[in-house]
């Protein structure tokens, strides 16, 4: 559910109740604002129609085109009958016009439809074609009764709405009737603007009221276009200007110096480095050096493909931290991860005898109070957890670095309440695998730094990938088999989307199962790690592998970050049709890291959907994670693929960054220029503005920031 933002006051007409509203009363205004978040005459005004039905555009049945979204017909309705039982229940009816017919179907509500539907009479009809037996249908049309009021001129808005108000008798298109009746009550002087006169000037923009209006009644294609790009752009504008705000703070927050290289960073980088640092990994340090020797605090995100060594950087810069007298954090999103980082930072510094702490939430009892206290009076210098470390409860002597990994799992609110931990903030390096596509980088990471690391350690070899499909999957496993008899090792890989799902996991079974058919035992050593297992039998399995005495791991997706075996040169991919890209890149890194040529091999049904047909082409045509990032975002949009639907910061009512980014970029460089030339925005012009923003972050995680 959307919530709205009120700009009105509340003696404006505006803010009367929705329940006023000629056609809502009581019960339905008590529905709209449980059901949608309407309470308002305003909240209304902003309920956008998700579509518009344009009676305009209609298609013969004779030749509709198949390929088409969706089509638009009118014609006659005959042999409406009803077919099956129960949930096989169906409703079935022909619509014919002049020069064909084509069949409409309903799988649900199929006695509610027939009562409503009238044989012989002339309907419009709005859906996407379907193929069944090799006829044309279309399941769940919009149909409605042409009569004498049916306007069938211009745009009928269609508007997002519930079943239960459907059941109240307001479904997508009559909602049309409730905006109608508002627009009676509500003249467009009623309707405050909130950008400045300039910037309306500036960017050719109609004025907000005609937007608001048109987007609901446009009287033509090119009002409607004029009125969404308006609408769009002020959303974005209003979230780039958080931005531009934030990222303004930043500039002028106080910061930890860190002006000393000493000890610990040095003994390291010429004892304890186990290999030579490569260019770019030189380069982000110097540029954290940089940044943490300014007195501001720094807000650093460092790109960086998978295997492209970021730990290394994240345990340099904390070294750096305790040169200076200050105590460093690494967070991980998960459990395992950060028990992964754990081991690894835990090993680089071994010889150096640095004491690192790790908190997670199953750090209970005793080992916890110790922990705590140990950060608390400073005895603990390094630690690594999940978001555990930035509880309430949690007290830093002084934390001067905080290092967060996989960031697009935290939240922007998350990583403001890191900067609560200390009177002047800690600075803060955030790393990921995912590279990030440009337009998404501008609304989620606009107001950090950014650093790249755009080179591989020195040896590896582009990782071979190929899609085969299970038809193939005896070849697959002699393929397999042969690497093996070479000494390498193979990593199966099975979807567990959630380690609860129980289908999920039979199926990673009798994967296990079918592998000790082809690997059998006594031939071959076999490990297995998944979710259920103890961390302690998981461990010890992992190990089997990592050591090399096992030379498969059949695996869920625990093993998706942070497990490194260079001897490992294949990686299959089960079911990759059930993996999403960002995903699928992530497991290919875990091969390609020793110096042998490597191999992945997606292994799918032998039907494919089209996008994950689309999928397998990407990953097999490139490994650049940038590229596959970018068509991630397009395939999927970014609030699935960055779990950033929650958040709220890329939620948009009309807007998507994808296909947007042409304004995106607009709005941006208007942001800063506005925020350069009124930081505080205290002049008369910017009011609204100002107080707009105040009502959109109150409702948001931004607020913490803002
Ligand atoms: P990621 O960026 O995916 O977190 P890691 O930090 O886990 O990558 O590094 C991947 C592997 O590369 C590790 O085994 C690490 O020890 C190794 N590595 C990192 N930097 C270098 C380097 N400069 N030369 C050789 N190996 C390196
Ligand atoms: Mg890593």
């Amino acid at each position: 559910m959307h919530q709205t933002r009120r700009i009105s006051n509340s003696l404006s007409i505006l803010a009367s109740p929705i329940e006023y509203l000629k056609g809502v009363g009581p019960q339905r205004g008590e529905l709209l604002r449980t059901e949608l978040g309407i309470s308002t005459f305003e909240d209304l005004l902003y309920h956008y129609p998700y579509r518009y039905f344009d009676r305009t555009q209609l298609s013969k049945i004779g030749n509709i085109d198949p390929g088409a979204d969706y089509v638009q017909m009118m014609g006659t309705l005959v042999n409406v009958v009803e077919e099956g039982q129960g949930a096989k229940q169906r409703l079935h009816a022909t619509l014919y016009d002049e020069t064909g017919r084509i069949e409409l179907v309903w799988f649900k509500g199929a006695q509610w439809m027939k009562k409503s539907l009238k044989e012989n009479e002339r309907y419009i009809v709005f859906g996407k074609v379907g193929l069944f037996n090799g006829q044309y249908n279309i399941p769940h049309p919009e149909i409605e009764l042409l009569n004498s009021e049916t306007n069938i001129a211009g745009m009928q808005p269609v508007y997002p709405t519930t079943e239960k108000l459907r059941a109240r008798g307001i479904s997508n298109r009559s909602f049309a009737k409730l905006t109608a009746a508002l627009f009676e009550k509500v003249k467009l002087s009623d309707i405050p603007e909130i950008l400045p006169h300039s910037i309306l000037a500036h960017y050719k923009l109609p004025n907000r009221a005609q937007a608001i209006k048109w987007v609901h009644f446009p009287d033509s294609e090119e009002h409607k276009q004029a009125a969404l790009h308006r609408l769009k752009w002020e959303e974005l504008f209003a979230s780039q200007l958080l931005i531009a705000r934030i990222r303004l703070q930043h500039t002028i927050q106080r910061g930890l110096r860190f002006d000393k290289v000493g000890d610990h960073f040095n003994n390291f980088f010429k004892e304890h480095l186990p290999f030579h640092l490569t260019n770019a990994q030189k380069r982000v340090l110097k540029e954290i050096r940089h940044d943490t020797a300014t007195g501001k605090q720094m807000n650093r995100l460092l790109q960086g493909d998978v295997g492209s060594g970021k730990t290394i950087v994240a345990v340099m810069a904390m070294l750096l931290a305790m040169d200076n007298g200050y105590q460093a954090c690494l967070m991980a999103p998960t459990e395992i991860l950060a028990q992964q980082h754990y081991e690894s930072v835990g090993k680089l510094l071994q010889e150096m005898q640095i004491p690192v702490a790790m908190l997670t939430g199953n750090v209970k009892g005793k080992e916890r109070k110790e922990i705590l206290k140990g950060l608390a009076n400073g005895s603990i210098p390094l630690a690594v957890g999940t978001h555990a470390l930035i509880e309430e409860t949690v007290q830093f002597k002084n934390l001067g670095l905080a290092v967060i990994d996989e960031q697009h799992r935290f939240g922007v609110g998350q990583r403001a309440r890191l900067w609560s931990k200390n009177e002047v903030p800690p600075h803060v390096l955030v790393m990921t695998a995912t590279p990030i596509p440009r337009t998404l980088a501008m609304t989620l990471y606009g107001d950090l730094d950014v650093s790249v690391i755009d080179e591989l350690p020195p040896g590896r070899q582009e990782i071979k990938t190929v899609h085969r499909h299970e038809s193939h999957r005896s070849r697959v496993m002699e393929f397999i088999k042969a690497e093996v008899a070479k000494g390498r090792q193979a990593y199966i890989v099975y979807p567990l989307i959630e380690e609860s799902e129980k289908m999920d996991y039979e199926s990673l079974m009798a994967g296990y199962e079918q592998v000790k058919i082809w690997f059998p035992e006594g031939k071959y050593n076999i490990a297995m790690v998944h979710g259920r297992q103890d961390a302690a039998l998981r461990e010890r399995n992992m190990q089997r592998f990592v050591k090399g005495e096992a030379q498969i791991l059949v695996a869920t997706t625990v093993i998706e970050v942070g497990v490194n075996v260079p001897n490992a040169t294949v990686m299959l991919v089960e079911s990759a049709e059930r993996f999403g890209l960002s995903q699928l890149h992530q497991l290919r890194g875990r091969v390609g890291r020793g110096g042998e040529q490597s191999y992945c091999i997606l292994l799918t049904g032998n039907r494919l959907s089209q996008e994950s047909a689309q999928r397998m082409k990407i990953m097999v045509s490139t490994t650049n994670g940038f590229t596959i990032a970018e068509q991630d975002l397009a395939m999927r949009g970014p609030g699935d693929l960055y779990g950033t639907r929650q958040s709220g910061v890329l939620k948009f009512k009309l807007a998507d960054i994808v296909k947007d980014s042409a304004i995106l970029e607009q709005t941006r460089n208007a942001a800063m220029q506005l925020i350069n030339e009124d930081p505080g925005l205290i002049r008369p012009e910017h009011q609204a503005l100002k107080h707009s923003l105040l009502e959109q972050s109150k409702q948001s995680n931004w607020s913490k920031i803002s």
